[in-house]
């Protein structure tokens, strides 16, 4: 490890966006990055792979609930920062299951931020430490075909259990760069894609039910309008913000690229046309199916 590199613990390190954030990171060549990740369904260790033997590079499998890990590894590691992405991150599992998101994106987010803010008092390194939290535009609710896009200063208005809980954590961390002197910074991002995603995701969804003849469920009529984020765009955001970010703001990320889901799915259906062609000739398009949307 060069002596310069800075020491930044990313939690959520073995989920979609983080494993990009990871894999961004130590290609940027400035970062000594600890993966923390308590590997639930949606974390994948395969997905870090390629960096596990990299010496810039260490992960530990723990709870962002649990304080007292959470607090040595803050000794052991000493960071100058952290970029806290761990959550429960899917819609439909909110509502079938409100509990874990409560728990991992309330109250875990709450133990990251007090133990920040012990271990900034501790060592004194209230100038350098930086608490960057990962949320999304979700906690803004959802926009009219009309409507101009979100922005930082757009009132929340979350439906769903998650965006609830990423709502009330966006809060909390706010609060404890008011309160406490934490230096924060909040990030609010639009959907991304890209390698890596865990496969319920509607993107992953679509292309692997196309390729199995199965049908493409779409909520509604389709007519949610969605802004669509590569991830790889998304991390280098994060990092833009991590170094250059006015400590107490918010930055909003987006891609620029609003779609209606039956549009976006169209042009996977189309994309897949021209390159996996069907059997029998026909557009992937025939699996679309409408399904009654999700309650909120
Ligand atoms: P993901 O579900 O793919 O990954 C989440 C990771 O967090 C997993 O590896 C999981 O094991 C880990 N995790 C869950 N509970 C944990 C706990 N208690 N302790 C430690 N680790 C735990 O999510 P993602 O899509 O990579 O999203 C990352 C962050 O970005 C989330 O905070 C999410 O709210 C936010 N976000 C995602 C999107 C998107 O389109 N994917 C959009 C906007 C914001």
């Amino acid at each position: 490890m060069q002596p310069s590199k800075k020491t930044v613990f990313v939690t959520g390190a073995a989920g979609f966006i983080g494993c990009n954030l990871v894999h961004n990171l130590l290609a940027s060549d400035s970062y000594r990055v600890i993966g923390i990740d308590k590997l639930t369904y949606a974390g994948n260790l395969n997905s870090l792979a390629g960096v596990m033997k990299n010496p810039n590079f260490s992960f530990e499998k723990t709870d962002i609930c649990d304080a007292k890990a959470i607090t040595d590894i803050f000794d052991r590691y000493k960071p100058s920062g952290m970029m806290h992405l761990a959550a429960e991150s899917h819609v439909d599992r909110s509502i079938d299951g409100p509990e874990q998101f409560i728990q991992t994106n309330i109250v875990g987010t709450y133990r990251l931020l007090q133990a920040s803010r012990e271990y900034v008092d501790r060592t004194g390194d209230k100038e350098s430490f930086r608490f960057l939290h990962v949320s999304t535009d979700e906690v803004f609710g959802s926009l009219g075909a009309d409507d101009p896009g979100f922005n930082e200063s757009t009132p929340y208005d979350p439906h769903s259990p998650y965006s609830a809980s990423k709502a009330a954590s966006d809060h909390l961390v706010r609060a404890w760069g008011d309160t406490y002197g934490l230096p924060i910074l909040v990030t609010n991002c639009s959907n991304n894609y890209g390698p890596y995603q865990f496969p319920e995701k509607l993107i992953p969804v679509v292309i692997l039910r196309c390729l199995r003849g199965e049908p493409i469920p779409i909520y509604g009529k389709g007519d949610n309008i969605r802004d669509w984020l590569y991830v790889g765009d998304h991390c280098s955001a994060i990092q833009t913000v991590f170094e250059k970010g006015t400590s107490g703001q918010t930055y909003n990320i987006g891609g620029n690229n609003e779609q209606t889901n039956l549009d976006l799915v169209k042009q996977l259906c189309h994309n897949l046309d021209q390159i996996r062609p069907r059997d029998d000739g026909k557009s992937y398009e025939e699996q679309i199916t409408f399904v009654e949307d999700r309650p909120g």
